[in-house]
């Protein structure tokens, strides 16, 4: 049995909240909700980020996510609702299996959102976008 938390509720072996599960994912209730309502979506198989996963398999783990979002928003009469999913532990991630927060929001909730955005020459942007399209792959 893998060490991985987030593998062993999707094996049973550790209990969760569970709202939805089909062959590719497990829905569950976040044990240290952010917001009333706060929910999880974990692809079933394990990966640390969404830079490991397949095309195919990206479909398969988003196609449920604006369904779910709209659930999880009408359940609880939220105003708005963050789809948010780190990457590595820069980015915020502290469960090393690749999840899918769903976290309701209301106004004046007391929640962080706004980045300081700074400015970019467009020379910058343009050369950012050319190291994209570099890096990508099919
Ligand atoms: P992240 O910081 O993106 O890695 O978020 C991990 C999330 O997993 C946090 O919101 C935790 O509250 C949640 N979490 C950790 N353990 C459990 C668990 N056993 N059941 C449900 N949610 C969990
Ligand atoms: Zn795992």
């Amino acid at each position: 049995m893998s060490e991985c938390i987030f593998c062993k509720i999707v094996a049973g072996a550790i209990p969760c909240t569970k709202v939805y599960e089909d062959a590719h994912v497990l829905v569950f209730m976040d044990i240290a909700p952010i917001s009333p309502g706060h929910t999880l979506l974990v692809p079933k198989k394990h990966y640390e980020s969404v830079m490991e996963m397949r095309p195919e398999e990206v479909a398969a783990m988003f196609q449920r996510v604006g369904v779910l979002a709209g659930a999880v928003k009408a359940a609880v009469q939220a105003h708005g609702i963050n789809v948010l999913q780190n990457n590595g532990a820069t980015a915020g991630q502290v469960v090393p299996h690749l999840h899918i927060h769903l976290i309701p929001r209301w106004p004046d909730d007391g929640l962080g959102f706004r980045w300081p955005a700074k400015k970019a020459a467009p020379a910058v942007l343009a050369e950012q976008a050319e190291a994209i399209r570099a890096n990508l792959k099919a």
